[in-house]
């Protein structure tokens, strides 16, 4: 039995004052049905942690190096993540892909790197629109998938985002059934890699424009465990509305 995880990423967003945010999540979401993250800036990670303290909700980075330390000027190491109370990472975000020019082979290094300090891993994958408009989309989904998780994954390690880039902060999001089609396809993928019983415990989140809106229906689609959501993670009642409908989703 997969659980259900929403999961929230604030990207480059938030100083001290938004831990206010956190604050009112931990109260509207004490001891969850089901499992919350949230991945703040770094800056912010201890706070965080400090804050959701006891509340049941876990906090994550946005990144981590694939050395486990060194001279790597600005860079984070998983164990310093760990260190500062986080027990999630993403890795292999499309902003992290197009602005930091990261290959998969990149992220599955990092994704080592990460699973070996014990920090779940959460790993992007996702088509552009050119990519999907071209009728590319499993074939660019498959390559990520195997090019980006590394083969010591589990189902206790590992959580795979299906992301469509187009559909990232735009507010377009696929329709149930593309998205239920891509996800069909991701569980199939890690069932023939890694075997049924841990292809199928990975967790898979959708994420791209979710809003409490439309979470609903897209944990209704099979194979949809849960969401990566950006924006709308940044407003406690707004994230709080999404964890609501994965609630409902569950009981
Ligand atoms: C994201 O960046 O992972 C994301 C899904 O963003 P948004 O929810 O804002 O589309």
């Amino acid at each position: 039995m997969r659980r259900k995880l929403a999961a929230g990423n604030w990207k480059m967003n938030g100083t001290g004052a938004a831990l206010a945010e956190l604050e009112s999540l931990s109260a509207l979401h004490h001891a969850p049905s089901v499992d919350v993250l949230v991945c703040p800036p770094a800056t912010l990670l201890n706070r965080a942690a400090q804050t959701v303290h006891g509340s049941g909700i876990s906090i994550g980075g946005q990144d981590c190096h694939s050395e486990v330390s060194g001279a790597h000027t600005g860079d984070l190491s998983a164990e310093m993540l760990r260190d500062a109370g986080a027990t999630y990472v993403i890795l292999g975000h499309s902003e992290r892909r197009e602005d930091h020019g990261e290959q998969n082979e990149d992220i599955r290094a990092k994704a080592r790197t990460a699973m070996n300090a014990g920090l779940v891993t959460i790993i992007c994958v996702g088509e552009s629109l050119e990519q999907r408009e071209a009728a590319n989309t499993l074939d660019i989904i498959g390559g990520q998938l195997s090019g980006s998780i590394p083969d010591q994954s589990t189902g206790e390690n590992l959580i795979v985002a299906y992301e469509p880039i187009w559909a990232i902060g735009t507010g377009k999001v696929p329709t149930l059934e593309e998205i239920g089609d891509v996800h069909d396809f991701i569980r199939a993928r890690l069932e023939r890699r890694f075997g049924e019983g841990v292809g199928r415990s990975v967790r898979l989140l959708y994420g791209g424009s979710v809003k409490p809106g439309n979470a609903a229906e897209i944990f209704n689609v099979s194979n949809v465990d849960g969401a990566l959501v950006g924006g709308a993670s940044l407003k406690a009642q707004d994230f709080s509305g999404i964890i609501s409908a994965l609630e409902r989703e569950v009981s």
